[in-house]
């Protein structure tokens, strides 16, 4: 048999129900931030079938934990799969989940077709990928890669004020597997995560798989408009130095200079703040947040001049400045896993298309280390990061089955 035929849709979907479980919202979302005990409730229900099936288990200093099924071939390299399980305050159960439990499924099904590969295959949990309730996410992974330092994630603080290490503690005390000494990050041959679309491409598309070919790079801005606050009653216009009024001309040119034909930049303002906020005092300052992304760095460079020109020339009477906070670069998926995603989906008679990813995934940093690429997989109407998040088991089961083939090929190599 082969390892995409024993992939089993049942099984594949009752994990998914009885993680949902595990945080679960009455809306049918999961609230499972990282390093929660409904984090450590989840970890300890995949150890629990890792075990079941004769796996090995560990854990990292960061907390990222691998399932390890062995090769033929001990001195070689493993093939890594895997995503996240952590959640959304109101996230979906198919975030990250799906990535974890196809690669559980991929394990599982080589174990029941009796196929072993010459090099070994891990699934992978990483830690902390949403970054809702420590900063910043894709934690794990990043740390893994060598991305972010050890001991400055876990100094890292929750808005309550829990300090990560504490929370990490308590989780592995909840969740015990045996620690791997040393730093996090060991060597790899090949990564590949699955993972639900989030977007509405594919469903639009009406196709099964998306062949991703990498993942959009991302930019974050403040912009800081600096006016003179005044009675809002008594002041005439020509008089006032209105740092909102200003904000505002500044934002909705920037709205016109993000728009592309084939829409594909992501301009966002997400945030806004008003000084003094009062509502009979003209506002003396004025902030706002920007995220705009693309799959080009050299997009990414032309749009922020146009955002620093803007700044500079839409201002007056006020002054503004614009700095940026964050840069992520785009990620270039492996051109063979990229190659070998669509040539395995073709074999399977499945629909596909090559589609870049528009959120960020622990692929991007793990992209740094080895050979890596991505499988999508439908998820309705689009819609993520939400409890209502939904696939169906058939979407679920096809892209793992891509990833059992992938990943037996790659780990054959
Ligand atoms: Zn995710």
């Amino acid at each position: 048999m082969s390892g995409a035929k024993a992939v089993r849709e049942d099984r594949l979907w009752q994990r998914h129900a009885d993680m949902a479980k595990l945080g679960g919202t009455p809306k049918g979302g999961v609230n499972r931030q990282a390093l929660s005990p409904e984090d450590a409730a989840a970890r300890n229900l995949l150890a629990s079938w890792a075990k079941a099936r004769g796996f090995s288990l560990f854990t990292d200093a960061i907390g990222n934990l691998f399932v390890r099924r062995e090769g033929s071939d001990p001195a070689a390299l493993p093939v890594m799969s895997g995503s996240h399980m952590d959640s959304q305050p109101t996230g979906g159960r198919f975030d990250g989940m799906y990535g974890v439990l196809a690669a559980f499924e991929a394990l599982e099904a080589l174990e029941d077709a009796g196929l072993r590969t010459r090099r070994p295959l891990i699934a992978v949990a990483w830690t902390n990928e949403e970054g809702s309730r420590f900063q910043p996410g894709a934690m794990g992974s990043a740390v893994f890669a060598g991305r972010n330092k050890l001991d400055d994630m876990l100094m890292v603080k929750d808005w309550k004020g829990v300090v990560l290490k504490e929370a990490l503690a308590e989780t592995l005390k909840a969740a015990p597997a045996p620690m791997r000494e040393g730093k996090p990050g060991f060597a790899l041959d090949g990564y590949v995560e699955v993972h639900i679309e989030q977007g509405p491409r594919l469903e639009n598309a009406r196709k099964t798989i998306g062949v991703v070919t990498g993942i959009q790079g991302s930019r974050r801005y403040i912009v800081e408009t600096l006016g003179e606050e005044a009675h809002a009653g008594t002041t005439p216009r020509a008089a006032r130095q209105d740092a909102f009024a200003a904000a505002t001309r500044i934002a909705s040119a920037m709205y016109e200079a993000t728009t592309d034909a084939d829409d594909t930049l992501r301009f966002t303002i997400g945030r806004v703040e008003v000084y003094p906020g009062s509502p009979n005092t003209v506002p003396g300052k004025a902030s706002f947040t920007v995220d705009m992304r693309h799959p080009s760095n050299e997009v990414l460079d032309v749009h922020e001049k146009k955002l620093l020109a803007i700044v500079a020339a839409r201002a007056a009477p006020c002054t503004a400045r614009i700095d940026r906070v964050t840069a992520v670069a785009p990620t270039d998926f492996d051109l063979h896993v990229i190659d070998l995603v669509r040539a395995k989906a073709d074999a399977l008679a499945l629909s596909n298309m090559d589609m870049p990813s528009g959120a960020g995934h622990d692929a991007m940093h793990i992209a740094t280390l080895c050979p890596a690429g991505m499988i999508f997989v439908p998820c309705e109407h689009g819609i993520s990061h939400n409890e209502i998040e939904n696939a169906t088991p058939a979407d679920l089961a096809a892209g793992t089955r891509v990833l059992v083939e992938v990943l037996v090929e790659l780990a054959n190599r």
